[in-house]
């Protein structure tokens, strides 16, 4: 089982010049841990991997270099053919070594993964994140020594560091997020760090025909979704949405037996029939899972642990399948979702006119970096490894880089994706307009009526969800306590109060 899943879903590493004083390895991520301490060139590398059975391949050491990375690369094939000889690294952390030896941080603009990674050698760090920021990196720095985790609440205790070329994390002095897509070099002496941007999505748009688009479409997903699908039956979470559908039909076609697939929902809202038809086309193991809104909203302190994000409307996407996560009990499973597809879409965009497509298209891919919306700890908190093909760097090469007029044509959003799996889903399933997952599971509509019953006005819920958000941060990554003792009910009044308090003291 293990072997499904990467070799290390986390880290936690210390470089120091003077052993320094070892931190709490916290992690919401679930995972057996494994020490690792060596010695670069006068430096102490000391590191704690989390992980699901099978570490080795996390690490590599080799001529006064070591690599650590956490989640996976999906282009290893290609990757392999650069290398000198007939060298065959095993595992992806000892293939990034052997591409740091031949192109140094260069070797990061060649990696498509899901993937935070360190490279020690002697009087640098270097840190890495995929093109897509998926898995969250975060860093501190002080002449002599340097902190890297993939949780910020994993440095919640270290020292303040010096201003580095990446964001500083709310109330974390010192820490801060590395950009996706981005390698930072830092000299451990003296914590000075140089950045350099590893892939930035395409601001070009090409032109071609219906049918070169939809091929391109349908082979680079196939590709993606092949890449993730691992050597066990691949478990889809499935709305009956076309890009989850999409995913789970590819993932299918490719599966020598049934996949399994899982559908959540409320007694407010659920896709449950739309998600049948998809799992009785593919014949899946289909399961649905039912909670009330109460149990969902209870769990809204998990959602913000797991994902360290500040952004409301990105918990109240994340929010649902946290609960779903949550609930899938038994050994940790890799997971594929049709998650991200709108952005390079444009799917949200629900009308025809196709330069305000454009544009949000390009603010979407603009504004992305630091909402942690992909991030694996959402699944990781019950110790699943998550996945989405959409967000393959390969896949965003294409999407992002298709003329609108090929996002939304004939009067339907994502038309060339709907295209692309005509042949391979039921015309109903191809047709069915967007429904957001915050919207299908009544996420959205139960928050709204939690902050309004506890008597926010109508006019300031978002500010609410805001603040609430903000403050679930501050309890559970800031200050670290578990988020099963935080009350979702205790913050909403507190956000309440304080909106009430902020009206009076403008009406004074
Ligand atoms: P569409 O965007 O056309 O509605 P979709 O439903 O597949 O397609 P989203 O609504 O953007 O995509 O949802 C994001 C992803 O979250 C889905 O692709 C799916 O993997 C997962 N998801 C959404 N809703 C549910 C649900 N009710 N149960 C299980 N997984 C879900
Ligand atoms: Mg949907």
């Amino acid at each position: 089982m293990a072997r499904n899943l990467p070799a290390s879903v986390g880290f936690l590493v210390e470089v120091s010049e003077d052993g320094g004083s070892p931190l709490d390895p916290v992690f919401a991520s679930l995972g057996s841990r494994t020490e690792l301490s060596e010695r670069i060139d006068g430096q102490s590398l000391r590191a704690v991997l989390l992980h699901s059975g099978a570490p080795d391949s996390a690490h590599a050491h080799a001529r006064g270099t070591t690599v650590i990375l956490a989640g996976e690369l999906y282009n290893q094939d290609e990757l392999i053919r650069l290398l000198p000889g007939d060298a065959s690294p095993v595992g992806d952390a000892a293939l990034v070594l052997a591409l740091f030896a031949v192109y140094d941080v260069h070797a990061f603009r060649l990696l498509n993964g899901r993937f935070a990674a360190l490279v020690g050698s002697a009087g640098r760090t270097v840190l890495a994140t995929d093109h897509a920021g998926s898995v969250p990196l975060y860093a501190c720095a002080t002449a002599g020594r340097v902190l890297a985790a993939t949780e910020a609440k994993a440095l919640r205790a270290a020292p303040a560091g010096r201003p580095i070329a990446a964001r500083p994390v709310r109330r974390l002095a010192g820490v801060h997020q590395v950009p996706a897509g981005t390698v930072l070099d830092i000299a451990v002496g003296t914590g000075k760090c140089v950045a350099h941007q590893t892939w930035t999505p395409p601001l070009g748009r090409r032109i071609v025909s219906e049918n070169e688009a939809v091929d391109s479409v349908r082979r680079v997903l196939e590709r993606a979704v092949a890449a993730r699908t691992g050597s066990d039956t691949p478990l889809v979470v499935l709305s009956g949405g076309i890009d989850s559908s999409s995913v789970a039909t590819l993932a299918a076609r490719r599966s020598a037996g049934p996949i399994d697939t899982v559908s959540m929902g409320t007694e407010e809202a659920d896709e449950f029939p739309q998600a049948r038809v998809v799992a009785t086309h593919l014949a899946s193991a289909h399961r649905e899972i039912s909670m009330s809104t109460a149990d969902l909203l209870r769990q809204l302190p998990h959602a913000v642990w797991a994902a360290e994000s500040l952004d409301p409307d990105i918990i109240e996407y994340l929010l649902p399948l946290t609960a779903l996560y949550l609930r899938l009990e038994g050994p940790g499973r890799r997971i594929l979702t049709g998650y991200g597809a709108d952005i390079p879409l444009g799917g949200m965009h629900r009308e025809d006119r196709l330069p305000q497509l454009d544009t949000a298209v390009c603010h979407d891919m603009a504004t992305f970096d630091g909402l942690n919306e992909m991030t694996p700890v959402l699944s990781g908190i019950s110790g699943h490894w998550s996945t989405h093909p959409f967000w393959d760097r390969d896949v965003l090469d294409v999407l992002v880089g298709l003329e609108a007029g090929l996002k939304r044509r004939y009067g339907q959003d994502k038309w060339v994706l709907r295209a692309a799996m005509g042949d391979l889903l039921p015309h109903e399933v191809v047709i069915r307009p967007k429904l957001g997952v915050h919207e299908g599971s009544g996420t959205t509509s139960s928050f709204t009526r939690l902050l309004t019953e506890s008597s926010v006005p109508p006019g300031s819920v978002h500010r609410a969800k805001h603040l609430v958000v903000q403050q679930l941060f501050d309890q559970v990554v800031v200050e670290g306590r578990h988020p099963d003792e935080v009350k979702t009910d205790a913050v909403v009044q507190w956000a309440a109060d304080r909106l009430d308090a902020d009206a009076r003291t403008a009406a004074q």
